[in-house]
């Protein structure tokens, strides 16, 4: 199966929205990469020029964007294809010595010959927690330009962090609320570019909602008696997660 990839677009079929054939990555002249096998079958990856326009019968589509068109598998495929290309993208140099590197066989490792520094597609974690407060929920609207969804708040492990004190760090730093009794969700990865979001819930414990500005444009309490906002599609955790819980009127509108 190859894949290929202009910038964060994957190159996509018109019609049922498979991946490019032999004949057509020859027509493109890329030369692609063998990144994984699966079930003896070789998966190839390859980066082309930003300039480059698609094939006759073909599109590039940001990935982001085939979520909740692709099937679960096939999204999957495609994240991690772009996720394993992006690594040896960037990874063609030792970080600590500069020499080349080479992809050890066996193993997602870029090793560098002249140092022995190895190198490992990064993976990020990242939490993302409902805090709930009786038959409430609190969701958030983000400071980011056009951000018109209400979501369950989210922010990135830190070094030197457990997740659970990022989930009350984060809650604290973004909403200004104290939250316990976290209990797991789930988690999905999420290769925009290299995340893994594990998802919590927690209790409200104390504090008044007072928003991080540059963060978040607005945060409050939705319960059955308010309308139910825009929020996240089904097929992102946060979209489940909220889901999940949200209140009981919602679910029948
Ligand atoms: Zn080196």
């Amino acid at each position: 199966m190859n894949f290929i990839f202009r910038r964060d677009e994957l190159l996509v079929r018109l019609d049922a929205g498979g991946f490019p054939d032999e004949e057509v990555c020859a027509r493109l002249e890329v030369s692609l990469e063998p990144v994984w096998l699966e079930q003896g079958s070789p998966y190839r990856t390859a980066h082309v020029p930003p300039q480059l326009e698609a094939p006759d019968g073909y599109v590039f589509r940001k990935l982001r964007s085939l979520f909740g068109e692709f099937d679960d598998q096939r999204i999957a495929l495609a994240g991690r294809a772009y996720q394993i290309a992006e690594w040896a993208r960037t990874h063609r140099y030792c970080g600590a010595c500069g020499a080349p590197m080479q992809r050890a066989a066996a193993e997602f490792c870029m090793r560098c010959p002249a140092c022995g520094f190895s190198a490992y597609p990064r993976i990020s974690p990242a939490m993302m927690v409902l805090v709930r407060r009786g038959d409430h929920i609190l969701l958030a609207r983000h400071a980011a330009v056009a951000a018109t969804r209400y979501t369950a708040l989210a922010g990135f492990v830190e070094p030197g962090e457990s997740i659970e004190q990022t989930v009350h760090r984060e809650v604290y730093e973004e909403v200004g609320l104290e939250v316990g009794n976290l209990r797991y969700f789930g988690s999905q990865p999420w290769p925009f570019p290299h995340s893994l979001m594990v998802a919590f819930t927690a209790d409200y414990v104390s504090g008044d909602i007072r928003v991080q500005p540059e963060e978040i444009a607005d945060a409050r309490w939705f319960g059955p008696g308010d309308a139910m906002p825009p929020i996240a599609p089904r097929i992102s955790i946060a979209g489940s997660l909220i889901r999940a819980h949200m209140p009981a009127a919602w679910a029948a509108a």
